[in-house]
């Protein structure tokens, strides 16, 4: 049979952090004694009472096509939301509620980017923004950073970066995979250098409520008033509230976007599962202790992580201060990422995420969304295989 595959799926490489995570699966599944820091997600279940307003939907029968953009009440809420905790002035109108934060920024490529335009993305990045953006047909512009800046662009650097066909700036504050986050300082400093080039900026905020070491989270469109005409925020409930699997994010800003978004997202998936919407509700008008409860524990985790890698020879990391990753410069072991981490998972039964996968050759990323036990027991055994190099 003769299938041709449309040029576009040529274009784009698949998600190596989903691959790795499955080979890791596919291993443990086997009875072998896999010790994961692969994931992308909390190892927490979802707070049971976001669990019971789902089930009381479902119930009640909210089990029905709804308007595209998402159920009134939860645009409602995000926007206030986003008024309380972000001081972003946002009504129902300006929010679209998608089927993850993922889908949020494909929605968005999809509404805003065509052939030619260009778009500034940091790296190390998440895996996804490239090939977004080359599925929308633009050129993804990436601004490497190191390890010296703390993983994070400077304004200079944005600048020299600017064209007159950039339209897209992507911010990722706290960050996957370094778990940097950038000073409200900082953050006043690329949104001046984003409102003088008049571009845009998309801000994937997804982690603002996993905060390290009194690190503070300002949304660049809080910036200032000018600063807000100029930002798009891309958020969900996968990591704060540990629902990963409930496929829940919104994506804010201008109306005139959103109807865009929304006239997409119409013509592709509809709106987001019914009666997951009520427990985002229930996610952000509950309380938010389990938010704190989930967040200690990674505090916990960072801090015995941190010091057990520093304590092995060969290994480097600039201290992150949110998410759930830690980003370890492997320069002095002399292998390259992937051969790194291929070796580590075949001979150690440990899987991390070779650097290459966010742009950066010489890292790896750890996350620490697992527990302590594998924290320790994973880390004996990369100490193990780095001496052994
Ligand atoms: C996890 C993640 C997302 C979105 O995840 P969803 O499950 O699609 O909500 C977006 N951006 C970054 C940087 C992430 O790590």
């Amino acid at each position: 049979m003769d299938l041709k595959l449309a040029n576009r799926v040529k274009q784009v490489a698949p998600s190596m952090t989903l691959a790795i995570s499955a080979k890791a699966k596919a291993m443990k599944a086997e009875g072998l004694d896999v010790c994961s820091f692969s994931a992308g997600e909390p190892d927490f279940d979802t707070p049971e009472h976001i669990r019971a307003a789902a089930k009381q939907a479902l119930d009640e029968g909210k089990t029905r096509y709804g308007p595209a953009a998402g159920e009134p009440a939860l645009r409602e809420a995000i926007a206030h939301k986003l008024q309380t905790d972000n001081q972003l002035c946002y009504g129902p109108e300006n929010i679209i509620v998608t089927n993850g934060g993922k889908h949020s920024l494909y929605n968005l490529m999809m509404a805003m980017i065509e052939p030619g335009d260009e778009v500034i993305i940091p790296a190390p990045y998440w895996v996804s923004y490239p090939e977004m953006v080359k599925l929308a047909g633009g050129t993804p512009i990436i601004v490497s950073t190191t390890a010296e800046t703390s993983y994070k662009i400077t304004p200079e650097q944005l600048k020299q970066a600017i064209t007159p066909d950039t339209r897209l700036f992507v911010l990722n504050s706290p960050a996957n995979p370094t778990g940097m986050v950038y000073t409200p300082a900082e953050i006043q400093a690329l949104a001046r250098v984003v409102v003088e080039a008049n571009i845009w900026v998309i801000s994937d905020e997804i982690y603002e409520k996993i905060l390290y070491d009194g690190a503070k989270h300002l949304s660049i469109g809080a910036a200032s008033d000018a600063a807000f005409n100029h930002t798009i925020v891309s958020s969900g409930f996968a990591k704060a509230y540990a629902m990963t699997g409930w496929r829940l994010g919104y994506l804010a800003g201008p109306a005139e976007l959103i109807k865009a978004v929304s006239t997409i997202q119409s013509h592709s998936t509809s709106n987001v599962c019914t009666f997951a919407q009520y427990g985002a509700i229930a996610a952000l008008q509950g309380p938010q202790d389990c938010v704190e409860t989930m967040r200690q524990a990674f505090a916990k985790r960072r801090t015995a992580l941190i010091d057990l890698v520093r304590s092995l020879p060969g290994l480097t990391c600039v201290e992150p201060q949110g998410a759930f990753y830690l980003y370890v410069d492997i320069r002095q072991t002399g292998l390259k990422s992937l051969e790194f981490c291929r070796q580590l998972l075949e001979e150690k039964y440990v899987a991390t995420i070779p650097g290459i996968a966010f742009g950066t050759e010489s890292t790896v990323r750890i996350s620490y969304a697992t527990d302590m036990a594998t924290i320790e027991k994973g880390m004996a055994r990369l100490g193990d295989f780095v001496r052994s190099r």
